[in-house]
């Protein structure tokens, strides 16, 4: 069965979450309160309506609480955004996803009880300076505050050894969950899995012990 969205706030950021929704084939409704972005919406997502969400006989009349899972993206406005995801909240809404501003709209849209609080400025900010401070290092996605998973370019240093040689999880705690070489992808490499320079490295593991890999490895 599809899946059913509501997309609160067609700015950029929702605009992108209800386009990407959609070409996943999910049923969407996207909701602003600015008729010039819901006209744009009209044709994209599977509804699209004018509506105040702070507006609690307005969300049930639109019978939010019905839908799998509701993203508010809600931007500038932190009062509307946090007053929405209160309102949801007490509705019974199963899923909500909110776009938090600063740390402190995050704080409180945690207390509310937003099932996911995203923050996608901050984190995309961490992770571009990630890569551009660490020069082997192509992405970096944080898991929790202690532990990531990074890509990395095998690099000259590392070309020829396995994985028993160069021993990262014993040397440096982490893992190698995956690799890709060229288009061929490899899941789980064994231990006697043959590193060529060039090679993208998947590895998982503690903050502290992913920095001490890349500074003496990369
Ligand atoms: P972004 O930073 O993602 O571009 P914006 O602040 O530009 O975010 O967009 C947020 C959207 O949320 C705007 O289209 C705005 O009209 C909409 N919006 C603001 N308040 C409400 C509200 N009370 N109800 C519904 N939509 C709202």
């Amino acid at each position: 069965m599809k899946k059913e969205f509501a997309v609160i706030g067609l700015g950029r950021f929702g605009s992108s979450i209800c386009r990407a929704l959609v070409e996943k084939g999910m049923e969407v409704l996207a909701i602003d309160i600015d008729e010039d972005r819901v006209n744009a919406f009209s044709n994209i997502a599977s509804h699209a309506v004018m509506a105040d969400t702070t507006d609690e006989k307005t969300l049930k009349e639109l019978g939010i609480r019905n839908f799998d899972h509701v993203i508010v993206a809600i931007g500038d406005n932190i009062q509307a955004s946090i007053l929405t995801s209160l309102i949801l909240k007490e509705l019974g809404v199963k899923h909500i996803t909110v776009k938090a501003q600063n740390d402190y709209h995050e704080k409180v849209l945690s207390k509310i009880g937003a099932d996911r609080v995203i923050h996608p400025e901050r984190d995309m900010g961490k992770r571009i300076a990630h890569q551009i401070v660490s020069n082997n290092v192509l992405d970096a996605l944080e898991l929790s505050d202690k532990h990531s998973v990074i890509e990395v370019i095998a690099n000259k240093r590392m070309d020829g050894n396995t994985l028993v040689e160069l021993d990262v999880r014993a040397k440096y705690g982490c893992n190698i969950i995956g690799m890709k070489r060229g288009e061929e992808i490899i899941v789980s490499p064994k231990a006697d899995f043959q590193i060529r320079e060039g090679d993208l490295l998947i590895v998982i593991g503690a903050n502290n012990d992913i920095e001490r890999f890349e500074r003496q490895l990369l």
